[in-house]
């Protein structure tokens, strides 16, 4: 091993959190290096973790190229565009993807480049003493020791015991690598994930069946936002299963049977070609402590945290998906961008009560705070205003009327409690509950600020407005 390396802040894992961790510490003068294992699919070094490589931006990509082929054949028509035969070529659509992974994890690599950041491309082990080991790549091994210690390992899909990952049964690196179209795409846990891979192959012409645990779909959603989005899937052709304990899979030469008890307590069979298993996912800490840190392990599997994201040892912070709370990318982000900052001495805060969630099925859905059945259930006095986009100009021109907009505010203070919304681009329209909520806006607010006509957003506005009942373009 060659001799020890000293650094202000020493990060493992270049996922969201990790990299903007190494950014923004460095940015602030910090001398810091940052360590990731990851490889991408051509064998190289890849950073930006799961959601450059096969998280948020692959999936995307998916999503955005099965939406156009679904387009043409469901919407087109109502343009009056014709065309005598669509095809999708599976091999040119994920070359598209590769190259869009390529392109953003190469650029987490310049950026590192450009801050002066220390690449070590292996697998880092936090020793005592905030020592960090590396097993690179090349076979050598380095030592490094940080002022701080930044831990960013990230997650790993949870494998079922009775269906192990291999050829036909995948999580999401193997579902965003098809080379066809499976003609039966069966999904166990109607979660993002199964949501937004099972959209994507519906699109594409499987024939997708997604079993789901528990017996409310959506239970973390709005439940009038969960209603709509299962009707709108359902009219896809999405068949999803409710209430279902799946017990067993057999992979046999006809395709992965799957045996599961429906929500009657009805013994049931489905057979697919390709089985998706997206049941959440874990913190990736395997073989990432050695003895002695003094890091602790909570009982859920993440790394212990304050509300600063330390873990109790002297100058070891940890950030991410390998910690309590949502497990998003841009949750990460705050994180990695706190934790540099409060070592150099700045404040560093994540407010987790304005983190949004979005997912990017079609309808979209997203939401910010407090939904009503949460508000309800702690008793606080609420007004709710919903506006739906079938009486938005905007949404009706673009042929996309299904969903609305759902604001609640305190029935007292009128302050933004909670934004809800289903529909188009609402991955994008939930950051006027964000803004509105980070500010603690009220509703009354929300209504006076001048919406361009026509536009998405317009939802927004007469949402706000219903809140107090003046609503224009509906009845109050
Ligand atoms: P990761 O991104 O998992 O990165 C951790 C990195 O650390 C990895 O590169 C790993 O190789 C490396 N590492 C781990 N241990 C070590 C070690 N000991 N030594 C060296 N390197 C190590 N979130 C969203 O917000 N929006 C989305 O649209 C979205 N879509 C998703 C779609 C899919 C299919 C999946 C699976 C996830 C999606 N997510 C999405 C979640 C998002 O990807 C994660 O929340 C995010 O990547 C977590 O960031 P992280 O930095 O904590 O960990
Ligand atoms: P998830 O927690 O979103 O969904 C898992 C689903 O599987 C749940 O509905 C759960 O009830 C169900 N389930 C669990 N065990 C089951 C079983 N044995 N049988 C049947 N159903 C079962 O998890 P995910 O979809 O795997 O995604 C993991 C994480 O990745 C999410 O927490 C999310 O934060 C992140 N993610 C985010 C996005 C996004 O922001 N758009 C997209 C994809 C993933």
């Amino acid at each position: 091993m060659s001799e020890q390396q000293q650094f202000d802040v020493v990060v493992i894992g270049a996922g969201p959190a990790g990299y903007h961790a190494a950014i923004r510490a460095a940015q602030l003068g910090l001398k810091t290096a940052c360590i990731d294992a990851a490889l991408g699919k051509d064998g190289q070094p890849a950073l930006g973790g799961t959601c450059l490589r096969v998280g948020c931006i692959p999936s995307k990509a998916l999503l955005d190229s099965s939406r156009q082929f679904w387009n043409m054949g469901h919407i087109f028509d109502q343009h009056g565009i014709s065309f005598a035969d669509a095809k999708m070529d599976v091999g040119t659509m994920v070359g598209r993807k590769d190259k869009i992974v390529k392109q953003f994890t190469g650029g987490i690599a310049a950026l590192f480049k450009a801050n002066k950041i220390t690449t070590f491309y292996g697998f880092g082990q936090l020793q005592p003493g905030n020592v960090v080991v590396v097993k690179q790549h090349d076979g050598t091994t380095v030592e490094l020791k940080g002022t701080n210690v930044v831990i960013a390992a990230g997650s790993d899909s949870i494998e079922l015991p009775f269906a192990k990952f291999g050829e036909h049964i995948v999580d999401n690196v193997g579902a965003l690598d098809f080379t066809s179209v499976p003609k039966r795409f069966g999904v166990i846990g109607a979660g993002v994930i199964g949501l937004e891979l099972g959209s994507v192959w519906n699109r594409l012409g499987a024939q997708v069946t997604i079993l789901e645990g528990l017996p409310t779909f959506l239970a973390a959603a709005d439940g009038e936002v969960a209603k709509v989005a299962a009707r709108e899937f359902k009219k896809q052709g999405l068949d999803i299963r409710l209430g279902c304990k799946v017990s067993n899979t057999d992979v046999q030469a006809d395709g992965v049977h799957v045996s599961y008890t429906d929500a009657a307590g009805a013994a049931q069979e489905i057979v697919v070609d390709k089985l998706l298993v997206a049941v959440g996912r874990r913190p990736a800490i395997k073989g990432l402590l050695a003895e002695g840190t003094g890091v602790q392990i909570n009982e859920r599997g993440q790394i212990q945290v304050d509300e600063h994201c330390h873990t109790g040892v002297d100058g070891v912070w940890a950030v991410g998906d390998c910690v309590r709370g949502p497990m998003l990318a841009h949750k990460g982000f705050e994180e990695g961008i706190a934790v540099a900052e409060l070592i150099a001495g700045l404040p560093g805060h994540v407010n987790f009560d304005t983190i949004p969630w979005v997912i990017y099925t079609e309808p979209e859905i997203a939401w910010v705070g407090k939904t009503e059945e949460q508000l309800k259930a702690e008793g606080t006095p609420y007004k709710a205003g919903s506006f739906p986009f079938a009486a938005v100009g905007r949404a009706v021109a673009m042929a996309e009327p299904a969903g609305f907009v759902k604001v609640l505010a305190h029935a007292e203070t009128d302050t933004v409690l909670g934004m809800h919304l289903v529909g188009a681009s609402v991955s994008e329209l939930v950051h006027e509950g964000v803004l509105t909520m980070e500010f603690k806006g009220s509703a009354d607010d929300l209504a006076r600020i001048c919406h361009a006509h026509p536009s998405l957003s317009e939802a927004v506005h007469d949402a706000a407005m219903a809140v107090h009942k003046r609503a224009i373009h509906k009845a109050n």
